[in-house]
């Protein structure tokens, strides 16, 4: 039933062998399409066995799954984004697919636009401490670690440390914090990402409140998540254990130094931001966004962003054509969209040919937002985005204007 825990692993040795921590997710993925719960599957994959290069495919073959089997770290590909665009939302056929929080979380958000059918989706959440970006991983490999990046076949974040597993069967250990401070290591934007264990999934799988690299902990999120794995269970796709009390307390105290860890970052990230005066921040984002090329990159990639005829193009009249910089409403008007619901998964941030700090400022916004309203973007599909949100009481209010 939901709430309930398990350690579970692939009774199938292929599919063990080649998965991160012993294969359960791949095995429940097979089960899933085995027994015809979903006609596809959505999951990662390294695109020509290139792990710095990974990507959301779609699978209806149960034998390919053992493709996507293993995690890659140097990887976030867009997976609400590709569910909505791709995939007509999972409105027309039903769907698994794996998810990390801010994945789950961007779904969540788009399901309560309308944009997702969240009946029609099994969302198998993995649990994330970070991903790397891609090209810096490999500069990171070379100057750091002294490695070839090809040579690289594994990563992992443990504690304050990066493992890097190599081909020779060697690995290699660096100090995470201490990279973090070179400018290398993990995204910006999930350095200070504080939802760890994909709670707002159907099932939450992790290799944390494990003590072996064969086995992951599973937490059954939803009833709909519970009767999947009770049936996998049934079925013999999966073989499992109850977890230890102290493999449970052991996952929970590695997420809460996750967590800790995650809002001192926030602090330094928003820290020098929070000092300046207003002036002083009009003209930061001002200078910032004057190197704007207004690509449109950070609105295609943010899993927020939904409107049919966006408020940015021209045809629209709100924003003036031709203009490069465009005006400031350009970046005022996405980021007072969606400021309320953002989920900080980094997409705009990586989008952005400018590299300006996008995720930076809107998830300060959404943070400081959601302290007023008590809302978290991502974490409940019943709690609407406050902007758009009036309650009784406000609406009772004289004096007050809402227009809609
Ligand atoms: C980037 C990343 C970071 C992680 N960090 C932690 C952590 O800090 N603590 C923790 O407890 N567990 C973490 N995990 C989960 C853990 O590594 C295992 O994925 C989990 O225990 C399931 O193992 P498995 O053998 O059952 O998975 P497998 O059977 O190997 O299946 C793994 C699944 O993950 C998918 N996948 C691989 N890379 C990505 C990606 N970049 N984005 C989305 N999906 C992907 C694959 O498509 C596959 O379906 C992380 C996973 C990833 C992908
Ligand atoms: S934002 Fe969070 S969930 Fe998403 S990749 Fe980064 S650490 Fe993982
Ligand atoms: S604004 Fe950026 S970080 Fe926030 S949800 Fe959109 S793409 Fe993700
Ligand atoms: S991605 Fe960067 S450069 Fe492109 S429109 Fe957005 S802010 Fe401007």
């Amino acid at each position: 039933m939901k709430g309930d825990m398990y350690i579970a692993r692939s009774p199938d040795k292929e599919t063990a062998d080649k998965a991160e921590c012993g294969g359960a997710v791949t095995a429940l993925l097979k089960f899933a399409l085995e027994s015809k719960k979903v006609e596809a599957v959505v999951a990662v994959k390294a695109r020509d066995g290139n792990r710095y290069d990974g990507v959301a495919v779609v699978i209806t073959d149960p034998k390919d799954l053992i493709e996507t089997a293993g995690s890659l770290h140097c990887a976030s590909p867009n997976i609400a984004r590709f569910l909505k665009e791709y995939l007509d939302g999972a409105f027309n056929s039903k769907i698994a697919v794996v998810a990390k929080p801010c994945d789950a979380k961007a779904i969540i958000e788009l399901a309560k636009r309308n944009q997702i059918k969240l009946d029609n989706l099994l969302i198998i959440g993995l649990n994330c401490t970070g991903t790397l970006p891609s090209a810096k991983a490999k500069s990171l490999f070379k100057e750091q670690f002294e490695v070839e990046p090809a040579d690289v076949v594994g990563e992992d974040i443990e504690g304050n440390e990066l493992i890097i597993r190599l081909k020779d069967g060697s690995e290699k250990k660096k100090d995470l914090a201490e990279l973090e401070e070179k400018g290398y290591g993990r995204r910006e934007n999930c350095r200070r990402c504080e939802t760890n264990i994909p709670v707002m999934a159907d099932i939450a799988c992790g290799k944390w409140g494990t003590t072996d690299k064969d086995s992951t902990f599973i937490e059954l999120c939803s009833d709909k998540g519970a009767d999947f794995f009770e049936a996998a269970i049934e079925g013999g796709a999966i073989k499992v254990d109850q977890p230890s009390g102290n493999a449970v307390e052991s996952r929970k105290k590695k997420d809460q130094a996750a967590v800790e860890s995650a809002q001192k970052w926030q602090e330094k990230d928003f820290a020098t931001l929070e000092e300046m005066s207003a002036e002083e921040k009009f003209s930061y984002w001002s200078e910032q966004f004057s190197h704007c090329i207004k690509c449109y990159g950070c609105r295609d990639a943010c899993p927020i962003c939904y409107c049919e005829v966006c408020f940015l193009e021209a045809e629209r009249g709100f924003i003036p054509p031709g203009e490069v910089p465009p005006h400031m409403l350009f970046p005022m008007v996405r980021i007072t969209h969606v400021m309320d619901s953002c989920v900080n998964c980094g997409q705009c941030q990586d989008a952005c040919a400018m590299d300006i700090p996008i995720s930076r400022l809107i998830f300060m916004l959404s943070k400081k937002i959601g302290a007023i309203f008590k809302h978290e973007p991502g974490m409940d599909v019943t709690a609407l985005p406050p902007l758009r949100t009036v309650t009784d009481q406000e609406l009772g209010q004289e004096g007050v204007e809402v227009t809609f």
